[in-house]
């Protein structure tokens, strides 16, 4: 089917409106928030209902057209560039709340509602929806749902993954495909709600999801503990946790991150500290306030210089965004900004920040590290330069050596971003041989032709391990 068939073809189902296809269009598609990452669609396609995206993909599957959902484009593992070019089928549209469930305690949502409008909407009733990746202001909930998005609240009220409970995704082939539901109990076959939560867009395309949510935590209190050795704060972490305090979030900053959100923001970080802790905790008053007074006492214990807590909700709220300023601080320092997310048991978590250290060290690179302390997912991100060609080859030689020495202490390559482009030749590393050989067939058994996100996860070669494994 040439181009111009395919952009009447699709005019059709949609409307003239809600098709792109002018070059500069298809530039502003060409890109993630992947950086290094760029490739053009052939068509932009912006559905409004299902039954709409089941005609696209009928037309894809009976034309072999490769098809990219897209949310808001704000992953980090290229997972909506169209290498192959494509159908990008961008699912803003579809941007209803349809309905707040309190009887039942969930929301069911189109795809491409945020994950703040979600939060937003809940909230005002006195309920919780906790996932809160960094992007929630951006970032949809069908995204969300595709990367299985984590976030600051993961410690104690876990990741996307435990709060899906039904959807409806149409399959490459146009079959409408409806998991779980509202039922708190629900064991009727496989488990296809938790196979298509970070599934990355390459099994179907979700077209509504169904979540669970929770009564809104009465208060909530936050502190920042200062630390003059990132051991120390590493041993902190630790300690906070064996005395049987899971805080909502527990995040860490290294040096070169507090002084890159401290010029950025300037919310008053103290740029000399080798680390910082961010403590916040939820729920009722009193086991609040008991819970951020140990927690600042375990890290004066553990040498912590200083201990600041909030005196309000709305100082806690202020060092939580200094928080979430992490990225965007670390983005201006250099032209690209590579991020990555190794992610280990939480007891290795002060070995992986050394470990880290010393590889930019090695590779004579700046990495600075932050992230989500308390459940051992860094975020270790290397301000540079792709138009450097040699800087960079360290970069990759240098995340390298970081995903094998957080597979090798028991972690894994990727905690929250996803696998997409930017990981998969070191998913086997992780999964071993019999995984990729079951994700094979998994994808073979969706999506038989191989028109939906094609390119993304699998593995295309796998990579020699480097670090000799430990234990
Ligand atoms: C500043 C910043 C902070 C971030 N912080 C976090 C964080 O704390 N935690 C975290 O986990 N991530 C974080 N991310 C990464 C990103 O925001 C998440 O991966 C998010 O879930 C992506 O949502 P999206 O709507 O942008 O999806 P997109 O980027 O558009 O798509 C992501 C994947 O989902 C697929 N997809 C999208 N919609 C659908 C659908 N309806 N059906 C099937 N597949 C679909 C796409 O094909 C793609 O593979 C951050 C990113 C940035 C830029």
């Amino acid at each position: 089917m040439g181009d111009a068939a395919l952009i009447q073809a699709l005019q059709r189902i949609v409307g003239e409106q809600h098709v792109l296809h002018a070059p500069a269009d298809l530039a502003a598609y060409a890109v993630d928030a992947t950086p290094l990452l760029r490739s053009l669609p052939t068509v932009v396609v912006f559905p409004g209902s299902r039954d709409e995206v089941k005609a696209i993909l009928e037309l894809a599957s009976e034309k072999r057209i490769p098809v990219i959902p897209r949310g808001a484009a704000s992953n980090l593992s290229g997972g909506t560039i169209a290498i192959e070019g494509g159908i990008m089928l961008n699912m803003n549209r579809m941007n209803r709340i349809i309905e707040v469930d309190a009887a039942n305690l969930t929301a069911t949502v189109q795809p491409g509602v945020t994950t703040a409008q979600l939060a937003r909407e809940v909230e005002a009733r006195g309920l919780f929806y906790p996932p809160d990746p960094g992007s929630q202001v951006i970032s949809t909930i069908g995204g969300n749902v595709a990367e299985n998005a984590g976030g600051l609240r993961g410690l104690k009220y876990g990741v996307t993954r435990d709060y899906v409970m039904g959807l409806e995704a149409v399959l490459p082939n146009g079959a409408i495909l409806r998991t779980g539901g509202k039922n708190a109990k629900d064991v009727a076959g496989y488990d296809l709600t938790r196979l298509l939560v970070g599934s990355e867009g390459t099994l179907a395309v979700i077209t509504e999801i169904t979540v669970k949510l929770l009564p809104k935590p009465e208060t909530k209190r936050a502190a920042l503990a200062i630390f003059d050795r990132l051991e120390d704060a590493g041993r902190a972490v630790a300690r906070i946790i064996e005395n049987k305090i899971i805080p909502c979030t527990l995040e860490i900053m290294d040096k070169g991150t507090i002084k890159a959100v401290e010029d950025f923001a300037h919310v008053g970080l103290p740029t000399d500290a080798a680390a910082v802790l961010f403590i916040e905790q939820d729920g009722p008053r009193a086991v609040v306030d008991a819970d951020i007074e140990l927690a600042g006492r375990l890290c004066r214990e553990e040498g912590a210089r200083d201990v600041k807590v909030a005196a309000t909700v709305e100082e806690g709220t202020k060092l939580a965004e200094a928080r979430r300023f992490a990225l965007p601080a670390l983005a201006r320092l250099r032209p690209t900004c590579v991020l990555e997310d190794a992610t280990v048991p939480r007891s290795h978590l002060a070995e992986m920040i050394r470990f880290i250290e010393a590889t930019a060290r090695k590779y004579n690179l700046l990495i600075c590290t932050f992230g989500h302390a308390g459940d051992g997912n860094l975020h270790p991100t290397c301000p540079c330069d792709e138009r450097d060609h040699e800087e960079l080859e360290r970069v990759e030689k240098a995340f390298a050596e970081i995903f094998d020495k957080a597979v090798s202490l028991g972690g894994t390559i990727t905690g929250e971003h996803g696998v997409g482009i930017a990981k998969q030749d070191y998913l086997e590393w992780k999964i071993g041989e019999a995984g990729v050989a079951v994700s094979k067939g998994i994808k073979a058994v969706f999506d038989p032709l191989g028109i939906l996100n094609p390119g993304k996860v699998l593995p295309k070669a796998t990579r020699k391990r480097l670090v000799v494994r430990q234990g």
